[in-house]
This record gives structure tokens, C-alpha cells and sequence, in this order.
């Protein structure tokens, strides 16, 4: 059965069961403080856990594409290593929201594997949990009889908390799972060893491939379990895993998707597969991770230097880093392979094929500046080995390890090999230490404390009524204290709110609430789990009031113009450039609006002038806003509204059309394009292979940009005394001073040559040495050029020479290599105790050397020091 056909039954399977099949939510998430990729099936559905919002469908099926490479879940170490864990995979999952439980969930779990995949029963296995006394949550008896009905009841196996309790995170929605493991080893070794023995023991062919979990309680702050008012299902099935027991094979690298693309790579680096372990795992994990590459590259993700950018960098350098070290491959290799993965997977995720050539070009990229970077650590390493070789030291300290590391992306093996190969070893547990201390700092730069809700007020929905109003009467429903990175504040959660929460690119509002003159000011506003909360410092003094809520009426209107700025800005970009253009990020505040988009060259002067005509021409036709609330997902695209990979959208839109520009957007905009003003670009530059960045201001901002570029000009004009041709007059004065700089230069050579003479008559005979002293006012560089032209005119030369000019002095020493050696002589170690004089340092070899100082009145001391030295 091939993957595609795996998924199918899936879904229809649970389709005849009730279910609303809905298709995966993005794997990069976008505005959640507490998640970067999602992790697992239930995470676009955790409103509905956390009671934010109410599910319109009760029972839910679909595939969701999960990443594991960060925060509570993280698999990467295993990756490859191991032959049933991926970075991204695809979830599985059917869901009740607070409608069947345990006993369908298990029951259809065992249909659709042994029914419909035709599972051999005699292969499965199953865990429930075992109860944990702390929590006070006894066995799951509930789970052992219903599956008592289906398998032997010695094929039930109870486990404990830490495998068969699930947990979203510290806090929130949690229960006990039910998890079925799957036995595909060889006939014989199934005689020879009972599986029952090796489930949970990580054996590569006795794997867990589905988790049921039921969700009946929530984890408060104080650890404390609480029951939930209703109860859910979440379960979550690993396709690939699935789809290695179906087809009979021994690893989920043998399923069809990655033995396509095993097999390129084995074209391309000459090493095959299955023949040695290491070279086995490399080729896995070039095969996992360049899927996990590109499909956040077509979710909106690309590599960078921080937060989830730098996770999907990371992850890109480790398997380019295999690819180099393992298959001695040292040319781009994922880039072409991305190719190979697009045409296998491409029909069921059109995403990749539509960014096909921008998944290409930035991997590309990425792979040859993870090369350089490579290439620039060796050569590092190669000194530092040295270095410790000169000292006669056999061992690496752990802090310059951690430095290649770290400042080179350098990791650990493959520095122990060079340093084993140089007959050295690591200081490993220094590494460590340097490594967690890097781990403590970044975890408590990120840590995030919430205390439980404080609920003040039943309230099914908080409605948001920014598009109408800026100001309403609010209750506070609840709140609850947060502290992150040691700053406290307080979320604040309304029955109604004008708040514009931050999304879309768009800022959050800011404002405040009001109630018998206390007034409580919102710094900002968020949505977490689909919740609008207000942020404040402090509570208001009585939470229970009726408060009046105002926004910041100027902040918001400005804000409004720069993101309907932004919508014609796209369209401009489109009409001029071409319909590859698709915004790939943006963001919208009260000052600027920033543009991110996909294009492959640098846009033109007078490309930048053509669209800010188009777009200020638009705002002159004053296009008064169009604005569908609630329309049919179905509808807006036959409106022509351009919808963006990587959002996630719901079954009705709100659409923001100004004339020709249709989008789908959820931000606040002008009422018509005339508000905003005045549009002006002030940057455009490269963010990544393939993306371009515009910046680019509106109304107000616009009008003093311009003013302060004017005034600049005549004050320019003004210092010319108001010249005609303010260009030529800066021309003309810019030629002036480079015909000046050359004279001057030539004036300073002609006269260091007379000191040059002057010096060398003032050269005397003193212990068979040609000896010359002198203060002249030179800088230490034309010093360093006559010293050397003297030192080939005159033999056996010994000279001190201080120099002093803009108030700067210098001390300089040469002495001839004959004379060095004769004397035993070392003019580095002499200027570093004569430098003491002019308050100086400076150092050098046995026959040059030079300090700096800042006190020329000690010049004459330092070179009487200097001769007393010789
Ligand atoms: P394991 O113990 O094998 O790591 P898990 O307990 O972390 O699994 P769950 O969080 O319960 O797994 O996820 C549900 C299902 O998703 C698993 O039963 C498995 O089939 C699949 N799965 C989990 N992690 C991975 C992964 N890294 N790669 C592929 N499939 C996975
Ligand atoms: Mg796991």
C-alpha cells in the first residue's frame, strides 16, 4: 500500500465514522509565545482543549505535518540514528471534542488497523496507564476493559506516567493515553524472543505507532490536577511508521518516499546503502532533513540567525555536515535532492511545487555558506592545534571547543577527529560545561511562568469589535499573572474588546481601560489560543468594575494606513515585476511598514520609482475599502483574493479589497485609500536567496521625511551661499580636496626624504654598530618606511627613533639580523619596558619593533633606556 493510499483510508475511514475531515495547519507557527513548529496532531486544536473557543465540528479527522526538533519534544539526536524517528513527519489523528470517549477510540483505532490495513492482531500490542498515587489519579481500568474486548488481555501492558500520561506542557489539558505498539520482526526472532518483552524498550522493530490519548484533565500552576468539565479524544498515528509495518519493511526508511530519495544521494556521493552503519545513517539523515528543510521553506520559514529561523538552520547544517564529513561530499547536495523530494511529494502538497524555485534557491545558499563556514573552521583548528603542539599540550580545552562550535557552527566529532587525527584529544567535560551554561542562559533569557486564570466572569466568546469601534465598555472575564524574563505583567481577557490584537503582521493596540479615574494603561494586546489578551503592569483596583476601554486612536489610524500601504505596495509589486511576487512576511506598526517577497534579482531604481507611482496614483483615487466580513472561503477565491501558504484560514474570511487589490486579511485598514496620505519606499535590499525586502513609510512620517531631506538640502545649499547648481558645487569641492590630499601626500614623502638624509648624517660608530638616535615628526608608519630603506642602505644599523606628531608620539627600534644575533639582542622585548615612558605598549620581533604612547615628553627618557640596554 503506498503512503498516498495509507492516508486515504485514514481519513474516509473516520469520514463514515462522523468525522469532518480538515486539512493540516501550517508546521511553522506564527504568533505563539509558547510554541515555534507544531509538535504534534493536537496543536491547531488546543483552543478547544483550553475551552477558548467551541469547536463547530465535534468530531474531527485530518494529517497534520508536526516537526520535532525544539522545546518539550524534540527528536533530532535520534534522527537517523535510529530508523523510526523523523524531524517532520506526518500525524495522523481522529478527535472528539468533548463528544465520544474512550470506548469508541479504542474501538475504532482496532477496526481500522486489523479491519481495514489488515494487521496481523497477533503483531500488536497495547499500554494503558497505570495510575500514579502524587497526582491521585488511579489506574485506567476504564481503557483494560474496553480493550479486553479485542486482544488477549496478556497483551495489555500498564505503564507509567512518564509513557502513558500525556501533557501539552506544564500547564493545560492533559490525561492518560493508550498507546499500540506494533511487532514486525522476522518470524524466527518473534519464536525466540516475546515481543510483549520489548514493547517501550526502544527496540527499532517493536514501535509504538499509535497514541490515543484522553484528555479529561488540566494541569494548574501549582502542579495540582483538576478535572475538566468535558472530554476530549486526541490521537495521533505516525504515517511513516504506519506505512513501514504495511508494506513489511524492517524501517521507515524503506518505505517508497525515502528510498527515492536515498537513492539520489547514493548517485551522487557513491556510497551505498546498507552496506556500513555510519555511512547508513548519513543518508538518512539527509533524506529526513530535506523534507523537514523545504517544507518550512514553503511554510513561510526560512533559515536565519534567531528563533525558529535558526532551528530549521540547524537542521539544514547538521545534515550538510553529514553529507561533508560521512559522504565526503563538498558541492551543494540538498539543494538538487529538494528537486527529487518536490516530485514525490508535491501532488499532495501543491505548496511545495508553487515555491519549488525559492526552496531551491535559498537551500542552495544556505549549503554553500555552511561550507565557507566550514572550510574557515578547520583552518581554526588547525591553528589552535598548533598553538597546543608549541606549548606541548596533548589536549583541546573544552572553551576554545565550544568557540568552534558555537561561533562556527562547529560541531563536536568532527572537531574530536581532526584533533584525534593530529594525535590530540578534547577536553570534553569542559565542552559540556560551556554548553549547558549556553543552555541556562538562553533557557532563562526565554523563561515564561503563568499562574492560573482568575475567573471573574462566565463568558462564551470575547467578541472583538475593532473594525467598528474604538472605544466600548468592557468587563474583565478573567486574567492571570505572567512572568517572563523576570518581568511581571498581568493578561487581561474582556466579554468585548476594540483592541486590535497583534496579527497579520500587524502591531497590537495600545490604549487604556478605565473606571472611577483610575486609569490602567494596555501596553499591548495579543491573541494566545485564540484569546484576545490586553496587557497591563498592574491591576486595575477593582477588577470586578465596568471599565471603559479606549484605544489609541493615533497609533491605530496610523497603523491602518501602513497596512493598507502594504496591500497596494503588493499589488504595485505584482503589476510591475510579475506574479511570482507573494509576500513571504510583513509587519505593520504606526511608524513604518516592512514587505518581505519573493523575487530573484534586486529591484531597480527605476522599478522602486514605477511602483511607488502605481501606489501613490492609487491613493490619489481614493478607492474607497471594500471589506467582506464572514464570507465563504470558497466565495473569496473566486473573488480572486490571494491566499498566503503557511496561514491558516477558517471556512469564512473577511476580504480587504481596494479596487483591483483583493486580500485576504484580518487587520485593521483606511476607510478609503486617500487616507493614507502619502507613500514613500525607503529601503529595498535581500533577506535571503530569492526574498526581497521593501521598507517603505505613509502618511505623516512620509510628508517629515521628505521635509527633513528638503531641509537638509538647503542647509547644504545654504553653506554654498545658496549656489544655482548645489550638485556641480559639492563636485567641485570634492575635486578641490582630492587635488589637495595628493599634494599634501606628496608634500610628506619630499619630507621624510630630508629626514631620511638628515638621519643618516647624524649615523655614528659605537661598539661596532652604526648607531642612530633621533626624535623626528613623523608618524610610526613613514618611520617604520625610512627605518627599513635605511636599514638596506647601512649596515650593521642600530636605530632608535621616536616620533611625534598631532600630539601623538611613537617609539621605534631596528637593529641589523647580524647584530642581533652578535649581541643577543631583542628589539621587541627592549620597546616593551622603554614604552613605560611615554605611557605606551607595543611589542615586536628581535629586530623590529614599535610602540605607541601618549606622553612624548618621555621620548628622550625611552631611548636613553634603550641605549643603556645595548
Ligand atoms: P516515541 O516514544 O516513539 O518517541 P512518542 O511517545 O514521542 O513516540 P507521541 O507523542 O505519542 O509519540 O506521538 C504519536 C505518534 O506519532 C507516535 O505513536 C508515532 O507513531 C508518531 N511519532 C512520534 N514521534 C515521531 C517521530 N519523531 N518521527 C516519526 N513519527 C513519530
Ligand atoms: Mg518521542
Amino acid at each position: 500500500m503506498k503512503l498516498e493510499e495509507i492516508r486515504h483510508k485514514f481519513l474516509s475511514f473516520f469520514e463514515e465514522k462522523g468525522h469532518t475531515i480538515v486539512p493540516s495547519a501550517p508546521m511553522v507557527i506564527k504568533n505563539d509565545p509558547t510554541l515555534m513548529f507544531t509538535n504534534a496532531g493536537m496543536v491547531p486544536f488546543k483552543e478547544f482543549f483550553l475551552g477558548n473557543a467551541i469547536a463547530k465540528d465535534k468530531r474531527v479527522t485530518d494529517t497534520q505535518k508536526c516537526l520535532r526538533v525544539s522545546g518539550k519534544h524534540n527528536d533530532l539526536d535520534e534522527v537517523g540514528v535510529d530508523t523510526y524517528h523523523h524531524t517532520m513527519f506526518e500525524m495522523l489523528g481522529n478527535w472528539s471534542f468533548g463528544d465520544y470517549f474512550k470506548k469508541e477510540s479504542i474501538a475504532w483505532a482496532w477496526e481500522l488497523l486489523t479491519e481495514v490495513y489488515g494487521i496481523d492482531k497477533n503483531d500488536l500490542y497495547v499500554t494503558i496507564f497505570e495510575g500514579d498515587e502524587k497526582d491521585g489519579v488511579p489506574r485506567d481500568t476504564e481503557s483494560y476493559d474496553f480493550w479486553k474486548k479485542w486482544i488477549p488481555e496478556d497483551r495489555i501492558i500498564e505503564a507509567n506516567k512518564d509513557d502513558n500520561f500525556w501533557e501539552m506542557g506544564e500547564m493545560g489539558p492533559c490525561g492518560p493515553c493508550s498507546e499500540i505498539h506494533i511487532d514486525i520482526r522476522s518470524d524466527e526472532e518473534k519464536k525466540n524472543v516475546d515481543g510483549k518483552t520489548l514493547v517501550n524498550q526502544d527496540h527499532p522493530q517493536v514501535v509504538e505507532v499509535w497514541n490515543l490519548v484522553f484528555i479529561q484533565f488540566n494541569r494548574k500552576a501549582d502542579g495540582s490536577l483538576e478535572k475538566l468539565p468535558e472530554t476530549h479524544i486526541d490521537t495521533g498515528m505516525g504515517l511513516e511508521r504506519l506505512a513501514m509495518a504495511l508494506q513489511g519493511k524492517q524501517s521507515n526508511y524503506d518505505i517508497d518516499l525515502f528510498q527515492t530519495l536515498i537513492a539520489q544521494i547514493v548517485k551522487q556521493s557513491g556510497f551505498e546503502y546498507g552496506k556500513t552503519e555510519s555511512t547508513d545513517i548519513a543518508l538518512r539523515v539527509i533524506a529526513d532533513h530535506v523534507r523537514a528543510i523545504a517544507f518550512s521553506i514553503s511554510d513561510g520559514q526560512l533559515p536565519s540567525n534567531t528563533g525558529a529561523g535558526y532551528v530549521i538552520r540547524r537542521i539544514l547544517r547538521r545534515a550538510v555536515r553529514y553529507g561533508y564529513q560521512t559522504l565526503k561530499m563538498n558541492e551543494p547536495f540538498l539543494a538538487p535532492l529538494s528537486k527529487v523530494l518536490i516530485a514525490e511529494m508535491g501532488e499532495a502538497f501543491p505548496e511545495l511545487v508553487d515555491n519549488k524555485t525559492l526552496i531551491e534557491n535559498v537551500i542552495r545558499e544556505e549549503e554553500m555558506s555552511f561550507f565557507k563556514t566550514l572550510e574557515q573552521g578547520i583552518k581554526r583548528i588547525e591553528i589552535i592545534i598548533e598553538n597546543q603542539k608549541e606549548e606541548g599540550i596533548k589536549e583541546i580545552p573544552g572553551a576554545q571547543v565550544f568557540e568552534l562550535y558555537d561561533t562556527f557552527g562547529f560541531p563536536f566529532d568532527l572537531t574530536a577527529l581532526m584533533a584525534r587525527e593530529a594525535g590530540m584529544t578534547l577536553d570534553q567535560a569542559g565542552f559540556d560545561k560551556a554548553l549547558q551554561a549556553q543552555k541556562d542562559r538562553s533557557r532563562s533569557a526565554t523563561s515564561l511562568k503563568t499562574d492560573d486564570w482568575t475567573e471573574l466572569l462566565v463568558d462564551e466568546k470575547e467578541e472583538f469589535i475593532g473594525y467598528d469601534h474604538l472605544e466600548a465598555d468592557v468587563k474583565i472575564t478573567r486574567y492571570r499573572k505572567v512572568v517572563q524574563n523576570k518581568k511581571s505583567f498581568y493578561q487581561l481577557v474582556f466579554n468585548l474588546t476594540p483592541f486590535y490584537p497583534e496579527g497579520g503582521g500587524q502591531v497590537g493596540d495600545k490604549g487604556y481601560i478605565e473606571f472611577d479615574g483610575e486609569k490602567v494603561s494596555i501596553f499591548d494586546t495579543k491573541k494566545e489560543n485564540n484569546l484576545i489578551v490586553h496587557l497591563v503592569k498592574d491591576l486595575p483596583k477593582n477588577p470586578n468594575a465596568s471599565f471603559k476601554a479606549v484605544v489609541n486612536t493615533e497609533k491605530r489610524t496610523l497603523s491602518a494606513a501602513n497596512h493598507s500601504a502594504t496591500h497596494l505596495l503588493h499589488h504595485a509589486l505584482r503589476t510591475v515585476l510579475g506574479d511570482h511576487v507573494v509576500q513571504k512576511g510583513s509587519l505593520v506598526n504606526p511608524e513604518y511598514l516592512r514587505f518581505d517577497f519573493a523575487h530573484f534579482s534586486k529591484v531597480s531604481d527605476e522599478e522602486l520609482i514605477q511602483i511607488e507611482q502605481i501606489v501613490n496614483d492609487l491613493i490619489r483615487q481614493n478607492t474607497p475599502l471594500n471589506e467582506l466580513r464572514n464570507t465563504p472561503i470558497k466565495e473569496a477565491q473566486e473573488l480572486g483574493a490571494m491566499m498566503l501558504f503557511g496561514e491558516k484560514y477558517g471556512d469564512t474570511v473577511r476580504v480587504i479589497q481596494f479596487g483591483d487589490s483583493i486580500e485576504l486579511c484580518g487587520g485593521t485598514h483606511v476607510p478609503g485609500t486617500g487616507n493614507i496620505g502619502w507613500f514613500k519606499i525607503i529601503s529595498e535590499g535581500s533577506v535571503a536567496s530569492g526574498i526581497r525586502r521593501i521598507e517603505a513609510i505613509s502618511n505623516h512620517t512620509a510628508e517629515k521625511y521628505i521635509n527633513n531631506k528638503l531641509e537638509q538640502l538647503s542647509n547644504v545649499n545654504a553653506l554654498f551661499k545658496n549656489t544655482k547648481n548645489v550638485v556641480q558645487s559639492v563636485e567641485e569641492i570634492l575635486e578641490s580636496n582630492n587635488r589637495m590630499q595628493k599634494q599634501l601626500e606628496q608634500i610628506e614623502k619630499d619630507r621624510a626624504k630630508n629626514i631620511k638624509g638628515d638621519l643618516k648624517n647624524n649615523i655614528v660608530e659605537k661598539d661596532g654598530m652604526n648607531f642612530l638616535e633621533a626624535i623626528v615628526p613623523l608618524d610610526g608608519g613613514a618611520i617604520k618606511d625610512v627605518l627599513f630603506q635605511l636599514k638596506g642602505e647601512v649596515a650593521n644599523l642600530f636605530a632608535v627613533i621616536g616620533g611625534e606628531k598631532d600630539g601623538k608620539c611613537t617609539l621605534s627600534i631596528i637593529i641589523d639580523e647580524e647584530i642581533v644575533k652578535s649581541k643577543d639582542l631583542h628589539a621587541g622585548n627592549m620597546i616593551r619596558s622603554a614604552a613605560k615612558h611615554i605611557q605606551g605598549g607595543g611589542g615586536g620581533q628581535p629586530f623590529f619593533a614599535t610602540a605607541g604612547g601618549k606622553k612624548p615628553e618621555g621620548l628622550k627618557d625611552a631611548i636613553s633606556e634603550v641605549k643603556e640596554m645595548v
